[in-house]
């Protein structure tokens, strides 16, 4: 079983033997995927799942807090699973590639930014977005 698998059955989700794939599939991509590149990696398993039910199943694996859903900036939404260390992500603008990255000065700042604000920061979201330095 995988993390995602352990956690579907953590929090009780009755897993269907579609929803096992897109668990694992989730679980395999380190790519932040959005539902039609799931459903295309899913299909190459059990070509029998269908683009709706991948929508159903990334709905009801957020729900439950076990994947984490980003919007970023292209229209689409994408995927991964909940990391188990926190990261922020940079994004490549020409093609939308994701780059996770985790910085203690920007975690220390913005604990520090809260503060000062007169609150205790519980979460935040940071998003780069940028072109390659280098030319290719
Ligand atoms: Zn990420």
């Amino acid at each position: 079983m995988d993390r995602l698998e352990r956690l579907c059955a953590e929090k009780g989700l009755r897993m269907t033997e579609q929803r096992r794939v897109i668990a694992r599939v989730l679980s395999s991509s380190d790519d932040h995927p959005d539902a039609e590149e799931l459903h295309r990696r899913a299909n190459d398993v059990d070509s029998s799942i269908s683009l709706a039910t991948v929508y159903r199943t990334v709905k009801l694996f957020e729900e439950s807090g076990i994947i984490e859903r980003h919007e970023f900036r292209d229209g689409r939404a994408r995927f991964e699973e909940m990391p188990k260390e926190h990261h922020d992500h940079l994004i490549d603008v020409r093609n939308g590639d994701v780059v996770e990255f985790h910085s203690e000065e920007i975690e220390k700042l913005q604990v520090e930014i809260a503060e000062k604000l007169g609150y205790k920061l519980v979460d935040h979201r940071l998003e780069l977005y940028g072109v390659p330095l280098k030319k290719d």
